[in-house]
């Protein structure tokens, strides 16, 4: 069914482009991965605003799925997705922020507790609530950023620790630093130390795998996986063809079309030199919404062989020219025919071919951020 949704929030006649999210596309990506990882269960990373595609709107698509388990990163997006998911679990992936005990209680949000500071307030704030207190143990196993260590860890589920916990932990996870890398030695560290870790709960269920971790070993799944990325549509496994779905298209129109001569720079600070006539695409789209200024094509980058940033436009790719600035991308389109083209038609920055890790890899980023940054300023058209 294709039932399209709009945000409201943006009127079409401002909009800048419109970013079209498919949460057909979304909902199939989050079955794949269940089907993979079965019999353990499949929860969703919704944190960034569902990676830039909309918290709300991901959110009601993948719990109307069977999704029953989600993560985000801060309280503020556990809150608002509480509003739309009544019985959803909800875990928040920085942990207990200090102070706000109460809030995460209220809206029964789970928090992914990493530190014993953490604990501490947690145990204190439960002490006066009517609430089983389920939270998330986060041990480390090399990210270094959040997490208790893993002898801080062992001490903790000694038995009189584990009876003085006060409450019950639901999950112990931890995070991998690089399993999109299949092959470095990192992976089979951080899985036998995590195996070590869970090996002193076995009655507490166990996450360790994000996206790309569902791809590695069997034994990095345990009971629940935590994709994130693969569910938008990035390839978990780059290097091979991409498994997932596209759900992002994003279309900006052209604003105008014009010829240069041989020798003509186009855009700021004349990085990028016309090496004979060429006929020059400005686009409506520019690092104000979120497309990154990496994109920039100098003459430098041209003759590097550097790969570069590239839009599809009348069904074929053509490269960008000069400088990415804020609301404005020009694009060499001298390789189409003349009347392929004209002011209004549509310029195709994200999908249909151009996949998410592409784009990244072009602007000297990732795909992940390409996601996460898109701006405010298009037109979301949901379709399911
Ligand atoms: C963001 C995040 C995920 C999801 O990672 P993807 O690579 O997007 O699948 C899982 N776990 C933790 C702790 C995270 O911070």
């Amino acid at each position: 069914m294709l039932e399209e949704v709009r945000n409201p929030a943006v009127s079409p006649e401002r909009a800048s482009g419109v970013l079209e999210i498919n949460l057909e596309g979304l909902v199939a990506n989050w079955r794949q991965l269940r089907k993979r990882v079965a019999p353990a269960a499949c929860a969703a990373v919704v944190k960034a605003d569902a990676y830039g595609t909309g918290l709300t709107e991901a959110g009601k698509a993948l719990a109307a799925a069977g999704c029953d388990t989600f993560f985000v990163a801060v309280p503020s997006e556990g809150v608002a997705l509480r509003a739309k998911c009544p019985s959803a679990t909800i875990y928040v992936l920085n942990g207990l922020a200090m102070g706000l005990a109460e809030l995460y209680l209220a809206h029964r949000l789970r928090p992914v507790l990493g530190s014993l500071a953490e604990i501490r307030e947690w145990q204190a704030a439960l002490g006066a609530a009517d609430n089983d207190g389920s939270a998330a143990l986060h041990v480390d196993t090399g990210m270094n950023r959040l997490g208790l260590s893993l002898a801080e860890f062992a001490s903790l589920m000694s038995a009189s620790s584990k009876a003085a916990l006060g409450f019950a932990p639901s999950l112990v996870m931890s995070h991998f630093v690089m399993a999109d890398n299949p092959d470095h030695p990192l992976n089979a560290r951080q899985i036998r130390d995590f195996a070590q870790a869970r090996a002193l709960c076995p009655d507490i269920p166990a996450s360790l795998a994000n996206s790309s971790g569902i791809f590695l070993a069997r034994d990095a799944r345990h009971d629940l996986a935590r994709p994130g990325y693969a569910l938008f549509g990035g390839n978990p496994t780059p290097g091979r063809e991409n498994p997932m779905r596209d759900v992002v298209t994003l279309k900006v129109p052209i604003v105008q079309l014009r010829v240069i001569q041989n020798g003509e720079t186009v855009g700021y600070d004349a990085q990028w030199t016309a090496p004979g006539q060429r006929r020059i695409a400005t686009l409506s789209a520019g690092y104000a919404d979120g497309y990154p200024r990496g994109g920039t094509v100098t003459d430098a980058r041209r003759e590097s062989g550097a790969p570069i940033a590239e839009a599809i436009i009348a069904g074929k790719r053509c490269p960008f020219a000069g400088r990415v600035s804020m609301d404005l991308i020009t694009v060499d389109v001298t390789g189409l025919p003349e009347d392929a083209v004209k002011p209004g038609d549509p310029a195709i920055l994200i999908g249909e071919g151009l996949s998410l890790d592409e784009v990244g890899q072009r602007a000297d980023t990732i795909g992940y951020e390409i996601l996460t940054r898109l701006g405010r300023r298009f037109e979301r058209v949901y379709r399911r």
